[in-house]
């Protein structure tokens, strides 16, 4: 379960009613019942069920179960796609190791808006699922050119495309601080594809010579960061 409390032995953590119901009615949990908890920061905890009500009840912490780990330094760059996919591709990313999401417009991005608190949601219902101790921080929506414009060179971006001739790969590439971008389902325009291309610290890469639906290539993207230059 993901608290927002700081974890200590001994701390009491109150639930708020999602929690409870969840807890209580849904997982019929009761007082003394074991519940492992963490924060982002603490790893995770033994806690236990010291008051239990519908409407509320509070956790107690026992000791810590799991020292905390945290994501290798790696962002997620993805243009919003239908809702379920987007939530499909913020969950994926959750599970696989990142650090922060960034949701981008690019030029052919059909969403205006995303629901950002939403995806913050799946994302520590997925960081729940797998027993991750950290859970990224989904961002507000952003322009891609406005992005690249204050963007910080010394993160690399690994710009997955459709366009590129096969055998771009990742090896030779530095470890350290990167983010993957990937395109909307229409692809990248042409003004956006010569802008990055000219940008020294984004690597383009291919992931096959299929056209990859934008959910597909953001998972197959992300595992090949992982297995190159993940931990
Ligand atoms: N514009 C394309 C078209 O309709 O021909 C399709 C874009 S694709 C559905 C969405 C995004 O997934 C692309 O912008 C790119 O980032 C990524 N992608 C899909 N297939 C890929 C591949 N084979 N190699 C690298 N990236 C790919």
């Amino acid at each position: 379960l993901y608290v927002k409390h700081p974890l200590g032995a001994g701390q009491p953590l109150a639930l708020s009613r999602d929690q409870a119901h969840y807890l209580f009615n849904v997982m019929r949990l009761g007082p003394g019942e074991a519940v492992a908890v963490f924060n982002g920061l603490d790893g995770a905890w033994l806690t236990r069920v010291a008051e239990a009500d519908k409407r509320g009840g509070t956790l107690e912490c026992v000791r810590q179960i799991a020292p905390q780990h945290d994501p290798p330094d790696l962002w997620l760059l993805f243009a919003p796609i239908k809702k379920a996919r987007t939530d499909f591709i913020v969950e994926k990313a959750t599970e696989l190791g990142v650090a922060r999401i960034i949701p981008v417009q690019t030029r052919f991005t059909n969403s205006e808006r995303i629901r950002q608190d939403r995806l913050q949601a799946h994302a520590v219902e997925a960081a729940e699922q797998c027993g991750a101790t950290f859970v990224p921080e989904v961002a507000a929506l952003e322009r891609l050119d406005r992005l690249l414009a204050g963007w910080d060179d010394g993160r690399r971006i690994l710009w997955a495309d459709e366009g590129l001739a096969q055998g771009t790969g990742l090896g030779g590439l530095p470890h350290g601080a990167w983010a993957v971008l990937i395109g909307p389902e229409g692809g990248f325009a042409e003004s956006e594809r010569t802008r990055l291309a000219a940008l020294p610290y984004v690597h383009p890469v291919s992931l096959g010579p299929r056209i990859l639906r934008a959910d597909t290539a953001a998972v197959a993207a992300l595992t090949l960061w992982q297995a190159h230059l993940g931990d």
